[in-house]
């Protein structure tokens, strides 16, 4: 029997180690971890325009961290919303549900976004349009998980030009999502965070920074003039039409980011803080002038500048020693199909409205004739989200409606087709493809076929597009910095999912719900206890 003294002495032993293993293992973890998602910015950017970069920005990683250049998504959801839910939930749209941009609603009846909610309302801004929230996502995410590890002591924000990439970067813990108003410039959130802005934020809207990127030119390095934000002459243009295509639209993030992490005290608190900022701007861009133009080069070395700028910000800040950093991008982009074309590769511009009265002709032809019916309500190429009631009305359901749909999709010119029955049924083909595609399914939006496009064909008449699973979509960075890292180029495989699971093993808390990544282990430095053990076990 131990007696009450030797049971107290050995009590306050257990605890001094306790608080001990606690502290070490504590110490490991950074202060603050910010994630930059740059929207569109295809993976093999980095190797282009490597010799035109400055110190500091992308080199940092390239130089000094862990970069995986052989990154692809392992599906075909190749937009926005899903990249950014794919990113910090480390699982695809079978796993988070977010499978589009946005879908047709059969209750609803009609096309409502990823992050829509109508019990939510937008903050910060005089508007009637629903507020957002991350309501559909199935999955949770990397920022939760951190949350839910510390009881909430870490703080958890995403910002971004679009409120999709903000929200689902956020997940459901989040103390705060940003996004900027389209028409104003202002930034806002939405009453699933907050019922106002806190006093920064609104300080920041009332110091009208928006308007100091309002007529400006923006100039290559050669200070050739490449884009104004002037308004044309007798017309009403909003921030996002004039800005969001330039590399203010990033300056204008990064100056927000700056404020956030000051005024909220990132990296200054008892826990590990998370912040993503999703850049748009590149991808508003490369819509329009596609991957291979002057104004992308101009635009990447851009955010080359502005990256090198806010890493520097943060080690005055916080410390480069106490943060770790983390880039990737939601998906990547066709090139422009007239570019691809004058090099003989096949590729073209399809138009979806066009494709979709097709059709639409060719099912009314069979199931109706004589009647003309929208059978398929919206064509997001290469998605067809169908009206299942004009299936209805002429007693079709969902797997018969569905192929003949799909097969109508065919005769249109797309290569192959996957049902929303099929996919959820698991049924498909024991190939690369057919698992692209079974990652790709999501029970939300009611019926739909996803068409599988033919190579560099885009779905919208001018400019170009990404949403193929093709590598040109798929390919994007995934690099890291920060001490855990061991410093290289790896070409080994990895997939965008791998980054919050091996964010949340490195910090030793459970991976998102869903996650099915990997830890990136070849690109982790040993720590100091590991290496002597390991030399231990060698002697
Ligand atoms: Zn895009």
């Amino acid at each position: 029997m131990t007696s009450p003294r030797r049971c107290f002495i050995f009590g306050f032993f257990f605890l001094w180690l306790a608080s001990l293993s606690f502290a070490s293992a504590y110490n490991a973890r950074p202060k603050l971890i910010v994630v930059i998602v740059i929207d569109q910015f295809r993976g093999d950017y980095l190797e282009r325009y490597r010799d035109l970069f400055g110190e500091g920005g992308f080199r940092l990683f390239l130089d000094h961290g862990a970069n995986f250049s052989e990154c692809n998504y392992n599906y075909a959801n190749t937009r926005t919303a899903p990249g950014h839910a794919t990113l910090f939930s480390g699982a695809y749209s079978d796993g988070h549900g977010i499978m589009a941009n946005e879908w047709w609603d059969p209750q609803k009846r009609r096309v409502v976004t990823s992050i829509q909610d109508d019990q939510a309302k937008l903050v910060g801004v005089n508007s009637s349009a629903p507020g957002s929230s991350p309501r559909n996502l199935l999955a949770d995410t990397l920022g939760d998980e951190l949350k839910l590890a510390t009881q909430g002591k870490s703080r958890v924000f995403a910002i971004a030009l679009k409120d999709r990439a903000a929200v689902l970067s956020a997940g459901f813990s989040a103390d705060g999502a940003y996004w900027i108003d389209q028409e104003t410039g202002l930034w806002i959130t939405s009453t699933y965070y907050r019922s106002e802005l806190p006093k920064w934020a609104l300080e920041f809207n009332d110091s009208k920074r928006a308007e100091k990127y309002l007529n400006q030119q923006w100039k290559d390095s050669n200070g050739n003039a490449l884009r104004t934000t002037t308004p044309p002459p007798g017309k009403e243009a909003g921030f996002g039409e004039l800005v969001g295509s330039t590399p203010f639209a990033n300056d204008y993030e990064f100056d927000f980011a700056r404020e956030l992490i000051s005024s909220e005290k990132l990296g200054d608190g008892p826990a590990t803080d998370l912040l993503v900022i999703g850049l748009s701007g590149n991808d508003i861009l490369g819509h329009e002038v596609g991957p291979d133009s002057p104004q992308m080069e101009a635009m990447t070395l851009a955010t080359d500048r502005q990256l090198a700028a806010f890493f520097d910000f943060l080690k005055h800040q916080i410390g480069l020693a106490n943060v770790w950093l983390a880039l990737s991008a939601d998906h990547g982009i066709a090139p422009l199909p007239v570019v691809a074309s004058r090099l003989r590769v096949p590729a073209a511009n399809l138009s979806a409205a066009q494709l979709r009265r097709q059709i639409n002709q060719r099912l009314s032809e069979q199931l109706s004739p004589g009647h003309a019916a929208e059978y398929v309500k919206t064509l997001d190429y290469p998605i067809a989200w169908l009206d299942s009631e004009a299936f209805a009305a002429v007693k079709i359901g969902e797997e018969d409606g569905e192929r003949d749909a799909g097969e109508a999709m065919l005769r249109a010119g797309f290569r192959g087709y996957y049902t929303r029955a099929q996919l959820a049924r698991g049924d498909v083909p024991n190939t690369e493809t057919g698992l692209k595609y079974l990652h790709s399914y999501s029970p939300q939006g009611g019926w739909y076929v996803m068409g599988v496009p033919a190579p560099f064909t885009v779905g919208i008449s001018e400019g170009t597009d990404h949403t193929s699973p093709y590598s040109y979509d798929t390919h994007v960075p995934l690099a890291f910095y920060g001490l855990p890292f061991q410093p290289g180029t790896y070409r080994t495989h990895a997939e965008p999912v791998d980054l919050a699971v091996t964010l949340a093993s490195l910090l030793g808390i459970n991976p998102p719900t869903h996650a099915i990544g990997r830890v990136l282990a070849e690109g982790l430095a040993v720590p100091q206890q590991d290496r002597s053990h390991a030399m231990g076990n060698s002697r």
